[in-house]
């Protein structure tokens, strides 16, 4: 059975001070989700929301990583850092890593990788552009992405894999994509799934929906039968607003 999963990223947004205070008043407002909830703060957060979150069901991921274990790559994480830290997720290929800092199929494949190799479940991000939708190209573009992506992963334990459907035109935007429409690619990228893996794995892994998430809207995309969850952006960063989609 996939058991839901609801993350927020919170991108460069949230303080240390701030992180603590928003985990502090999360952890009283989920007790009853029935839902994983997982919270992704920035790298310099992430040790105090760790801190923060113990105790309780709460899981945290990071927003990104690096491929390699160590050396010299000035500014990067390494995925070794993550698993020290018992770091459980970390998003990759985020829309705005592919879009503003140039992040490929290629490199998102070896992060996933390292993330495989240490323990690190990864949340990996694929979906079209207002562009590629616009010209009919959406499921061309989300098979590339996630055969390149998933491509050369056979030795590794793929169960822990979680994918988000994100269209990037209805990321931060305020445009969701209709559940029927989330549904239909999400369908198409389990059936992906299917054939660059398994039967097994495509059924067992989690497919989340991101893009304009709310409470208002949560219901209807969770009532999907493809959609196992979802990766809310701006909506994680109030507490209130989050404690309600996690509780759907
Ligand atoms: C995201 O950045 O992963 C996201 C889905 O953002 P938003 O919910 O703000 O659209």
């Amino acid at each position: 059975m996939r058991v839901p999963l609801i993350a927020g990223n919170w991108k460069m947004n949230k303080t240390p001070q701030e992180a603590i205070q928003l985990i502090n008043e999360l952890k009283g407002l989920i007790q009853n989700t029935a839902a994983e909830v997982a919270v992704c703060p920035t790298f310099v957060a992430l040790s105090d929301v760790l801190k923060a979150v113990e105790g309780s069901s709460l899981k945290v991921g990071a927003q990104n990583m690096y491929h390699q274990d160590k050396g010299a790559f000035t500014g990067e994480i390494s995925p070794v850092f993550l698993k020290a830290m018992n770091i459980e997720y970390v998003i990759l290929g985020h829309s705005e890593r592919r879009q503003y800092f140039g992040e490929t199929n290629e490199e998102i494949n070896k992060k996933l990788a390292a993330a495989f190799t240490h323990n690190i479940k990864p949340i990996l991000c694929v979906g079209e552009t207002l562009e590629q939708r616009e010209q009919g190209i959406t499921f061309e573009v989300i098979k590339e992405q996630v055969q390149k992506c998933l491509a050369n992963m056979h030795q590794f334990d793929l169960e822990e894999l979680v994918v988000a459907y994100e269209p990037v035109w209805a990321i931060g935007t305020g445009r969701t994509a209709t559940k029927e429409d989330a549904n239909e690619v999400i369908a198409f990228i389990r059936q992906q799934l299917k054939e660059v893996l398994n039967e097994k794995l495509s059924l067992n892994i989690r497919i989340l929906y991101g893009g304009s998430v709310k409470s208002s809207n949560i219901r209807e995309l969770m009532d999907m039968p493809e959609i196992d969850g979802a990766l809310v952006g701006g909506a994680s960063l109030d507490v209130q607003e989050f404690a309600k989609i996690a509780c759907y």
